[in-house]
């Protein structure tokens, strides 16, 4: 059980730097949209969600008995997988971005999943409920991108012919 136990902490620290890392992306795709404010309303009301996951997960951290400063070194600590993404967010372009966010978003989907299992294995039906509840709300997040992605597109492609800054 040592070893699960091991496992697990390891996989809640990275879901903890990647909702830090999520929050980062967001703030600065949603500061930058202008022309796009539907997509804007929901990236803002996702950041809120995504500021209750990250601290779900450092109280799941803490309680674990692992102490705050396992909370801190996951700050500014990055997958490369996250790092590839960070620089679509960050472009102009809303369709990257949007791109961006589907992928992360499913990143999320797996990483809780990851979790969900591995905290059911340990037993600890608490944090099952909070993976779960993320969970939710990240699938909700990417099944939005998805079904709003054709019309973000067509609005940049017209917006772009019409010679109309197009990009956020
Ligand atoms: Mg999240
Ligand atoms: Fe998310």
């Amino acid at each position: 059980m040592e070893k699960t136990r091991e496992n697990y902490l390891a996989w809640l620290r990275d879901a903890h730097a990647m909702e830090e890392q999520a929050l980062t992306m967001m703030q600065g795709m949603a500061s930058r949209l202008e022309n796009y404010p539907q997509l804007r309303v929901r990236i803002e009301s996702h950041i809120a969600e995504t500021r209750e996951q990250a601290a779900a997960l450092a109280t799941l951290l803490q309680r674990k008995g692992s102490g705050t400063s396992l909370v801190k070194d996951t700050l500014g600590k990055m997958t490369a997988f996250a790092q590839s993404l960070s620089g679509m967010f960050t472009d102009d372009n809303v369709v990257k971005g949007t791109l961006a966010g589907f992928a992360f978003e499913n990143m999320e989907i797996a990483s809780y999943r990851i979790l969900i299992t591995a905290a059911e294995q340990m037993g600890d039906a608490e944090a099952v409920a909070v993976f779960t509840r993320c969970l939710k709300q990240e699938e909700a997040m990417a099944e939005w991108l998805a079904d709003h992605s054709p019309g973000i597109t067509r609005s940049f492609l017209s917006r772009a012919e019409l010679d109309m800054p197009a990009h956020r």
